[in-house]
């Protein structure tokens, strides 16, 4: 029995989107203590899209593959969309992961939030809008 399916295999063999954006509009660090992954995910804005996206991680086979997946999930697409991935969806799209290790894909769902709210921040939220006078 295979501990991961082809599609896990593929993406950690050949893992797309790995690299450093400089200047990147958003960075997100997180990291988790169970199996010592840590993930980096940078994100390049314009108009509201991610116009690219790269990750570095330092990590489990799961880890790696689920970056290089939640990239592929997001790369090209608006900003709210992204928002609103989950790791079910990395999950899903790896075609499963092992049970024990499925805290791995939702490292890259919280990697991608906060750098998603690293460039809010930095772009000035357009928090509740006021009524202009
Ligand atoms: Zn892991």
């Amino acid at each position: 029995m295979a501990l991961y399916s082809e599609t896990v295999m593929d993406h950690f063999r050949h893992p797309r989107n790995v690299g450093v954006i400089e200047n990147a509009d958003g960075v997100g660090e997180v990291g988790n203590a169970k199996c010592g992954d840590i993930m980096k995910i940078y994100l390049k804005i314009e108009n509201d899209t991610i116009s690219d996206v790269k990750f570095e991680t330092f990590g489990c086979a799961s880890a790696i593959a689920s970056s290089s997946m939640a990239t592929e999930l997001i790369k090209g697409k608006p900003v709210s969309e992204a928002m609103t991935l989950t790791n079910q969806a990395v999950a899903e799209a790896l075609e499963g992961l092992p049970a024990h290790k499925l805290h791995c894909s939702v490292l890259a769902e919280e990697a991608i939030q906060k750098a998603l709210e690293d460039y809010a921040q930095r772009s000035g939220t357009p928090g509740p809008v006021s009524p202009s006078p």
